[in-house]
């Protein structure tokens, strides 16, 4: 190990180290709140980067420097995204998506930018630097089908401001009340598709929570699922089957289904996710 490289992994547990000292609920989303989730968010993404590199045998070194990078990057993209107004969400998805591309570059070992992709709800736009093709549009199928199961929801109606504000479909429901699990929430995040209950006090800081959730998802997916699905695709018969323009996008809500079959609920990813949308949520 270089001694460049344990550095930043001393800074990172530093910074995090330092932000985890202060109390859980602070009024506002301040300084050190942002460096914590930047920090965190570039040692997952260095070691997202790391592993993959790792498992297909090659050296994690610079795979893990680029990851962190990229997972900064996202971090930093999930805050301002987070903020729930449309200038925020074109700035954050725009960063988040980049920033996780970057994750997932590093990981296979390409350049740091040689297929960037940006999410918007189930859309994802993707940008080549080697292929013919330069530009892709593709759809995520389960994120789709979760949109239109709830577009056809009687009980709740598409918010199409508050969907320019986070990037993503959201719905509103201002007469039922959301159980999840067998406690009220004030919203709910599926996949890529938020719901807000429109009675709860503060609809605003229940958005900011479940965006983050989203940009959760959509790292995930990228940087977990994906490579999966693109195994899968390559068995020649299955890949036959699924137009290249369709991400399956089932391999996310499969882990989510495993971690609450191995550990109940909240499961220790699930409670790492939830601790910082809370963060986020904040003003
Ligand atoms: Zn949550």
């Amino acid at each position: 190990m270089t001694t460049h490289f344990r550095r930043i992994i001393q800074l990172l547990a530093l910074i995090a180290a330092c932000s985890a000292q202060l109390p859980a609920q602070a009024p506002s989303l301040d300084q050190r709140a942002v460096a914590r989730v930047v920090a965190l968010n570039g040692l997952i993404g260095g070691v997202t980067s790391a592993m993959r590199a790792g498992i297909s045998g090659k050296d994690v070194r610079k795979p893990f420097l680029l990851g962190v990078l990229g997972g900064a990057g996202y971090g930093a993209g999930k805050i301002v995204g987070s903020r729930g107004h449309v200038a925020t969400a074109i700035v954050g998805n725009l960063t988040s998506g980049i920033g996780s591309s970057v994750v997932a570059n590093a990981g296979r070992g390409a350049g740091w930018a040689d297929e960037l992709m940006v999410p918007v709800g189930p859309l994802r736009a993707r940008f080549f630097r080697s292929e013919r093709d330069r530009f892709a549009l593709s759809v995520n199928a389960t994120e789709a089908v979760v949109a239109i199961s709830t577009f056809a929801h009687r009980d709740l109606s598409i918010d199409w401001k508050r969907s320019a504000a986070a990037g993503a479909f959201v719905f509103v429901t201002d007469e039922r009340q959301i159980r999840l699990r067998g406690r009220m929430v004030g919203g709910v995040a599926n996949t890529s598709v938020i719901v807000i209950g429109e009675f709860f006090p503060d609809a605003q800081a229940v958005l900011r929570h479940e965006i983050a959730h989203v940009h959760q998802h959509w790292f995930m997916q990228e940087n977990w699922g994906r490579p999966m699905e693109d195994a899968v695709r390559r068995v020649d018969f299955i890949g036959r089957w699924i137009p290249s323009w369709i991400e399956l996008g089932i391999t996310v809500p499969v882990l989510y289904a495993a971690e609450v079959n191995a550990f109940g609920y909240p499961g220790p990813l699930r409670r790492a996710q939830e601790n910082e949308a809370e963060t986020l949520a904040r003003r």
